[in-house]
């Protein structure tokens, strides 16, 4: 498979030094992304800002913001045939940002927020054959929140990710998640480390796709 993935937060610019962002840190993107190259998979990587190495043998391509990740995921999606949406993109943006360092003063003045563009709902329209991955990361009621984004994004999987956990989920090395398909299967999986749960996803789309990648 051609795989196109999104990872980490992304940052909205309020001033050159202010960022509306989030703690999502890149780890369950990159391992993805390690895991599917492992299988013999194609991967472009489209990251947000991490400290993270990427994996050596996915192109990767760095963005910023929600409209950057938008304008990079449009570009590679007709060289792909899967997209993870892994990214934990700002729902909201500044509506303009401040060329110079904002006053404390002049913040509250100054800060009206719009929100991002859904990425998802934006490709929708090129998915033709391709499949469609999400991600909802959740403290609260995990799986009906997680059914509802399957319906409403035409996503063809879900990964379930419950956030309620320190020990586990956003930053953490440990995830615990539950895979959910359009066709009504599920896979609950126990806490793992990412890039077991990372390898098990990518197992799963195979599976889903009937790819077989014995020998590629
Ligand atoms: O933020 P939310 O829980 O709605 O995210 C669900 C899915 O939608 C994730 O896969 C995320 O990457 C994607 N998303 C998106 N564009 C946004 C926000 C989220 O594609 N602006």
């Amino acid at each position: 498979m051609n795989i196109l993935i999104t990872a980490g937060p992304t940052h909205e610019a309020i001033d050159p030094v202010r960022f509306i962002g989030n703690r999502s840190s890149g780890k369950m993107g990159y391992a993805i992304a390690e895991a599917a190259i492992g299988q013999g998979h194609r991967v472009t990587l489209i990251s947000g800002p991490v400290s993270l190495v990427p994996p050596a043998r996915a192109e990767t391509v760095r963005v910023t913001s929600a409209e950057d990740m938008l304008e990079a995921v449009r570009k590679h999606l007709p060289d792909c045939d899967t997209l993870i949406m892994v990214a934990a993109v700002s729902d909201w943006r500044p509506k303009q940002a401040s060329p110079v360092k904002l006053k404390k003063s002049q913040m509250s003045e100054f800060l009206e927020l719009e929100r991002t563009p859904d990425i998802l709902a934006d490709v929708a329209p090129l998915k033709g054959e391709r499949l469609y991955v999400g991600f909802a990361a959740e403290t609260g009621d995990l799986r009906s929140e997680a059914h509802r984004k399957l319906k409403e994004k035409h996503l063809d999987c879900i990964v379930a990710n419950d956030v309620s956990h320190p020990e586990w989920g956003m930053q953490s090395d440990y995830n615990k998640v539950i895979l959910m398909s359009a066709d009504g299967t599920e896979q609950a999986l126990p806490v793992l480390p990412k890039p077991d749960v990372a390898q098990r996803i990518v197992e799963w789309i195979e599976a889903y796709r009937g790819v077989c990648t014995h020998g590629a």
